[in-house]
């Protein structure tokens, strides 16, 4: 496994590879690995002969009051699992080399950046759209592997390849959570004992709220009431709870297919999460 720094080195690195005819995989992570990031390494893998994982905690999409600072970090745990898990390139670039001075690029990926994460985290989506842009212009993969619990990322990312043409395949892979149903994330490490106890009904609730709509509640404001009354009892603090279509398009009467959204503050970590209705 090469662990590279510099973008020049990454060039060099990957072109010998495709020079040899290796399809190249990206996954392009913030780091602290838990088992969400492994899965999308291992369907990469299998999709790839060159796994390339990037780690870099990208200032440009977190806004000045959020936790850029208190991040969680652990670079020495995260290669050691990327050499276990047979990644063939790791990226470890430093915030110089991603945004060198006088860097003034912005990629705006409009509709879908709207509502949601991008309501409640301003910018958020231009600084993960031209992070990955640049990443898919320095790796230049065949595809590209992102998780379904960042659903409205994921969908920013295949409109971005859309639009501006990039011949990158997206891949979309499931939630992995925890035995107690709480979604992995690195941030899950930043709350409290209690906080950690609390967190697993978020995903619980969510469920109820598919059991309402089974039991034959199809009027998503009702829905979405009680799972607000729900959290807010616990101590969750919402920044959204919504159901949508699979397109993000609001819905108020519920179909199978549609998303329950939500976004809660616990011990002041956010915590998001997504349920497909079926
Ligand atoms: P992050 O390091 O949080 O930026 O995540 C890097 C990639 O891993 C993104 O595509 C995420 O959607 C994905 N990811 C994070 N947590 C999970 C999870 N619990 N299950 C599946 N994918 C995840």
């Amino acid at each position: 496994m090469k662990i590279i720094n510099t973008v020049d080195s990454l060039r060099a690195e990957i072109k010998e590879k495709k020079m040899a005819g290796n399809i190249v995989s990206l996954v392009p992570t913030m780091g602290f690995l838990h088992d969400g990031h492994l899965s999308l390494m291992k369907q990469a893998k299998e999709s790839s002969d060159t796994l390339v994982v990037s780690i870099f905690v990208n200032p440009m999409q977190f806004g000045p009051n959020e936790d850029l600072d208190r991040y969680p970090r652990d670079l020495e745990g995260d290669i050691k699992k990327c050499l276990e898990s047979g990644v063939d390139i790791v990226f470890i670039p430093d915030v110089k080399e991603i945004y060198p001075k006088d860097f003034q690029t912005v990629v705006s990926v409009k509709k879908v950046s709207q509502g949601l994460c991008g309501d409640s985290r301003v910018g958020h989506f231009d600084g993960v759209a031209t992070v990955v842009c640049k990443l898919f212009m320095m790796v230049l993969p065949d595809i590209a592997f992102f998780g379904k619990k960042d659903y409205q990322q994921l969908l920013l990312i295949k409109r971005m390849v859309e639009d501006l043409n990039i011949p990158i395949e997206i891949k979309g892979c499931e939630i992995v959570r925890e035995s107690d149903s709480l979604a992995m994330s690195s941030r899950n490490r930043n709350l409290s004992p209690k906080g950690r106890e609390i967190a697993p009904n978020l995903h619980k609730i969510m469920k109820y709220g598919v059991q309402l709509f089974k039991n034959g509640e199809t009027k998503s404001s009702i829905i979405v009431s009680k799972l607000k009354g729900e959290l807010e009892s616990l101590g969750f603090k919402i920044d959204y709870l919504e159901i949508r279509d699979k397109n993000l398009n609001i819905v108020e009467n519920i179909s199978l297919e549609n998303i329950i959204f939500a976004a809660v503050f616990l011990d002041n970590v956010r915590l998001i999460d997504n349920l497909e209705i079926i």
